[in-house]
C-alpha cells in the first residue's frame, strides 16, 4: 500500500481539504509555499509518465479539482496566481511512487524552479 492510499483510508492522518470518487486533496506536511496542497487520484498511477489513455479522465480531473482548490483558496486569479507541478522519477524530485499533483501558492515562485 502506498503512503496516499494509506492517507485515502484514513490509516494515517491528513489535512484535508477535498475528496470525491476520483481523488483526494490534502495539505503537503512539508509545505514549499503558504499553499501548498497534493491532489491524489484514488486509482494508483505510480508516476505521470506511466498513466495510459484509460487514464485520461483522471488526469484531467486532477487538473480541473486543482483549479477548483485554488478558487477556494482565494488564488484562481491572475493577480495572486498558482503553480500545478507534478514530479517524476529522480530528476524530477519524486519521493512518493503515487501520482499527485502539487499546488502551490502564497509567495511568489522562481522559475526556472531548482
Ligand atoms: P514528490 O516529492 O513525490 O513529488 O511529493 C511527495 C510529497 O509528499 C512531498 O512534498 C512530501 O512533503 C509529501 N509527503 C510525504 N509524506 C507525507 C505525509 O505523510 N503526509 C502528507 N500530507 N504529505 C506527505
Amino acid at each position: 500500500m502506498t503512503l496516499f492510499e494509506k492517507i485515502i483510508a484514513r490509516e494515517i492522518p491528513a489535512d484535508i481539504v477535498h475528496e470525491d470518487d476520483v481523488c483526494i486533496a490534502f495539505h503537503d506536511i512539508a509545505p514549499q509555499a503558504p499553499i501548498h496542497i497534493l491532489i491524489v487520484p484514488k486509482k494508483v498511477i505510480p508516476r505521470v509518465g506511466e498513466a495510459t489513455e484509460e487514464d485520461q479522465s483522471i488526469l484531467g480531473h486532477l487538473l480541473l479539482t486543482a483549479g477548483q482548490i485554488a478558487s477556494e483558496l482565494g488564488v484562481n486569479n491572475t493577480e495572486k496566481g498558482f503553480r500545478i507541478a507534478i514530479n517524476h522519477g529522480k530528476n524530477g524530485g519524486e519521493t512518493v511512487p503515487h501520482l499527485h499533483v502539487h499546488m502551490l501558492s502564497g509567495r511568489p515562485l522562481e522559475w526556472p524552479p531548482g
